[in-house]
């Protein structure tokens, strides 16, 4: 790469940070500069969960960042189902989770150490305050870099139907758990997991009916996590909700046809977003900052690396997008299966891709079929 002198990233999330890293790690001698709204000890939610093989991705690549975060994470083999008073586990769909402010600090001291400049509590309101070699948007749904050329990145953004809000608990759990719940208002799930020894995620989501029916459009947030704990008791026994800008949302879909626009380039939740029941939006995003970073170094100009970046991480993150809205589809229809009993309940869910060989299911998860297959007959 010739000609690269200075480098602006706006948005300090995983895709920004992880890009700057990289960036400056490449090319020491160059200036990059990393921009961000918010705190640098602030950040929305809580803990995230990362699918499978955690952060194994970057073991070969960039063993510095991969020491600094894995000791950080909290890891389980199993994930487990209750519904109607069962608690089915579903064996080797393992995960592991970080705190997201934890991620973002060692995401920030790595590169402090590698020589980012980096600014907090600074919003960018027009793109005419970077002027660079190349503008990196790593700035998450809301994109300024994407909103500066919507047409050019021919962006799609629509929403699933579910609302959810995003809480914090002090309620340890041994596993990812997904407890569903039927109310006399409608059915509910929440989606928890410790992120680290004290402290929990949960996410709670129901379908609009029900969200009307509880009323919590009228609700603030902390009436709504006293709500959303009393409708979990028995999981969070008796703890409370914590929250941090924990209101209703639905999630979003979007997709960009294009990634670049000139010397700017979109990254993670700017370009895509991946539904949080697969655990891989986070993974996407600093993925796509390592094909981003390779494509520059594998080209001479700015224009060539940009376009090869596209066409080489486009068709691998857009699998991953495909699974994730298989996924939150299953989860816009899940009251209409409540009433299936909790092992057809959780091998629907475990199919719910639709491409699921079994073979490679009873490999995967031999307990569980061991145990479907006993109660209901050998699955096809
Ligand atoms: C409820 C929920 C649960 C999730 N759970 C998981 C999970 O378990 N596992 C997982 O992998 N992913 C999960 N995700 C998705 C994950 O959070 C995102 O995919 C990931 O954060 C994307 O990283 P990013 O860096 O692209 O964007 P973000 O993390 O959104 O970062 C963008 C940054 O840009 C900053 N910014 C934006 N505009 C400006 C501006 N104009 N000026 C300055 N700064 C700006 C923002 O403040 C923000 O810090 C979840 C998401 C939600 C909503």
């Amino acid at each position: 790469m010739t000609g690269l002198k200075h480098v602006e990233v706006l948005g300090g999330g995983p895709a920004g940070l992880y890009a700057a890293i990289l960036l400056k790690r490449a090319w020491p001698g160059i200036s990059v500069r990393l921009t961000e709204q918010n705190p640098a000890d602030a950040t929305f939610g809580f803990g995230v969960v990362f699918s499978d093989q955690a952060l194994d991705f970057l073991r070969g690549e960039d063993p510095e960042t991969h020491d600094l975060i894995t000791p950080l994470m909290e890891r389980w083999r199993n994930m487990t189902l209750a519904h109607r008073g069962d608690r089915v586990t579903l064996d080797g769909i393992g995960f592991a989770a970080i705190g997201r402010l934890e991620l973002l600090q060692a995401l920030q001291d790595r590169a402090g150490e590698v020589g980012v400049e980096l600014r907090y509590d600074r919003p960018i309101g027009s793109l005419s305050e970077l002027s660079a070699d190349l503008i990196i948007g790593a700035d998450g749904l809301n994109s300024l870099v994407r909103a500066s050329d919507e047409a050019g990145f021919r962006s799609r953004l629509e929403y699933f139907d579910n609302r959810f809000a995003w809480f914090g608990t002090t309620q340890p759990f041994d596993t990812l758990t997904q407890t569903f719940v039927t109310t006399d208002k409608g059915s509910l799930n929440a989606h928890h997991y410790r992120y680290q020894p004290g402290m929990s995620t949960f996410i709670v989501e129901c379908d609009p009916a029900t969200f009307h029916a509880h009323g919590f459009d009228g609700m603030g947030e902390a009436e709504t996590a006293i709500a959303c704990a009393e409708i979990f008791h028995e999981p969070l026994q008796g703890a409370a909700l914590i929250c941090n800008r924990s209101l209703w949302r639905q999630f979003p879909r979007l997709w960009c046809e294009n990634w670049v626009s000139g010397n700017r380039v979109i990254l993670g939740d700017a370009a895509h977003t991946a539904h949080f029941s697969i655990g891989s939006g986070t993974r996407l995003a600093m993925e796509d900052a390592i094909a981003l970073v390779r494509a520059l170094q594998a080209n001479a100009d700015v224009g060539t690396a940009l376009a090869a970046f596209q066409a080489a991480r486009q068709p691998i993150a857009r699998k991953i997008v495909d699974a994730a809205n298989t996924s939150a589809a299953w989860y816009d229809r899940f009251p209409e299966k409540m009433a299936l009993d909790p092992l057809d309940f959780a091998f629907d869910y475990v199919t719910r891709s639709g491409r699921v060989d079994m073979d490679r299911l009873r490999n995967l998860s031999p307990e569980f079929m061991a145990r479907y297959d006993a109660a209901k007959g050998p699955a096809a």
